[in-house]
């Protein structure tokens, strides 16, 4: 069987290593997206001149506050780099003594409030310089829900800096508009996790809009730019705290790029040293990536998209019509996205194995597919067509009927 990529895979096997489908999306672990040949380009091109990366780190946040709305945007190691950076922030501001300090946070106020629907597991990077996660409110469902403002409240203290929101499936949340009104009361900024929340594109400035002050999107998933890369947009002031933080500053005052914004006036007593950012670093390659990916995204013919991955979805489930003890839904929703998803649920008596087993047989058959497992609970697979190839549908099905020994 030939998986249509052939010439692309040399790189891989003069490692050893072997290429997958990839049926489950554009995960880390999967290792994000593919990029268009435009994106890859224009890396190859980047890694063909030096810069200074304050530089490009600068343009590429002009372009990041245009296409968002906010007054200024980074380019972060991911979404979850673009969290640890947005508590670094938070806790630190322009303050270089505080800077210096993290992750040890003794004497500063550190404190994150987080409602209990929004502990995911990423939130454990705003951990990262040393925050100390409030968890507020009650998960809540079976029930009435919920976590209300005055919960919210009622944590916000001088230990607090940051209110902190993950969008996703939570319906008993508090609502981002909501959360706002009470942080901005108290002078609090609000980081957003908003990782996977693309598309509907328009969440790139919906948040923004909604007067959050930090939000991180992932650069590796729908935006389908370089993996390790993420977007931050917000506010200027907790950017240029990001920056300092996050940019190589082994600097000396005299010679430093940013001497008259930050020295000349006396608004910082000297540059700071090498950040709580510093292991977080985006090189060159990803920054530019990432910008050419997200003119691309913006530009997209969104609609025409949507129609690909259900067609892609619909050719998978003909394919396994008519193989006893499966059943799928084509109407499943990724949480925080309007990707289709179909969720292929397995009666296990019947196919006489494990949904686990089926999604080792997929990944360590011939040719590897990847499935999403958001949906084993349920003792289901997902098929997330973000990341397929045209031609891939068909294997995967095929595969599919392999392992359930119905082909
Ligand atoms: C993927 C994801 C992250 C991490 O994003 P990276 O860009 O991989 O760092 C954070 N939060 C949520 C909700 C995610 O889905």
């Amino acid at each position: 069987m030939v998986s249509g990529v052939t010439a692309k895979q040399n790189i891989y096997q003069r490692f050893g290593v072997k290429t997958i489908i990839n049926a489950g999306g554009p995960m880390t672990r999967l290792s994000g997206s593919i990029l268009s040949p435009e994106v890859r380009e224009a890396m190859s091109e980047a890694a063909s001149a030096c810069v200074r990366v304050e530089d490009i780190q600068e343009a590429a946040g002009k372009l990041i506050a245009e296409v968002t709305g906010s007054e200024a945007g980074y380019v972060t190691s991911g979404a979850a780099g673009g969290l640890a950076l947005s508590a670094a922030a938070a806790i630190a501001g322009l303050d270089v003594a505080r800077m210096d300090k993290l992750p040890d946070t003794t004497g500063m106020p550190n404190e994150i409030i987080v409602q209990r629907e929004h502990m995911t597991a990423y939130s454990h990077a705003l951990r990262l310089p040393g925050a100390k996660l409030v968890e507020v409110g009650y998960v809540g469902y079976p029930g009435q829900g919920c976590t209300w403002p005055w919960q919210i409240e009622t944590e916000i203290n001088e230990r607090t800096v940051a209110i902190f929101y993950s969008i996703g499936n939570s319906p008993g949340a508090v609502s981002l508009p909501e959360v706002v009104e009470v942080a901005h009361r108290h002078n609090l900024p609000v980081i957003v996790d908003a990782a996977a929340a693309l598309p509907p594109v328009g969440n790139l400035r919906r948040f923004i809009n909604e007067e959050a002050d930090l939000v991180c999107f992932s650069g590796g998933k729908a935006i389908a730019g370089p993996q390790a890369s993420g977007i931050l947009a917000g506010r200027a002031d907790l950017i240029a705290s990001v920056a300092l933080q996050h940019q190589d500053m082994d600097v000396m005052p005299a010679t430093w790029t940013w001497r008259d914004r930050y020295l000349k006036d006396g608004a910082l007593p000297g540059p700071p040293h090498h950040g709580l950012g510093r292991p977080l670093k985006v090189g060159k390659e990803e920054i530019v990536g990432l910008m050419v990916a997200l003119e691309q995204y913006v530009n997209r013919d969104h609609a025409a998209d949507q129609r690909r991955w259900e067609d892609m979805l619909q050719e998978i489930a003909s394919a396994l019509q008519d193989v006893p003890g499966i059943s799928i839904d084509l109407r499943g929703r990724k949480t925080a996205s309007s990707v289709p998803i179909a969720v292929v649920a397995f009666d296990e008596a019947v196919i006489e194995q494990p949904v686990e087993a089926v999604i080792n047989a997929l990944i360590e058959g011939d040719p590897a597919v990847a499935v999403s497992q958001a949906h084993v609970h349920d003792r289901a697979i997902g098929i997330n067509p973000m990341v397929l190839q045209p031609g891939e549908p068909a294997i995967v099905a095929q595969r599919l009927r392999e392992v359930l020994g119905y082909s």
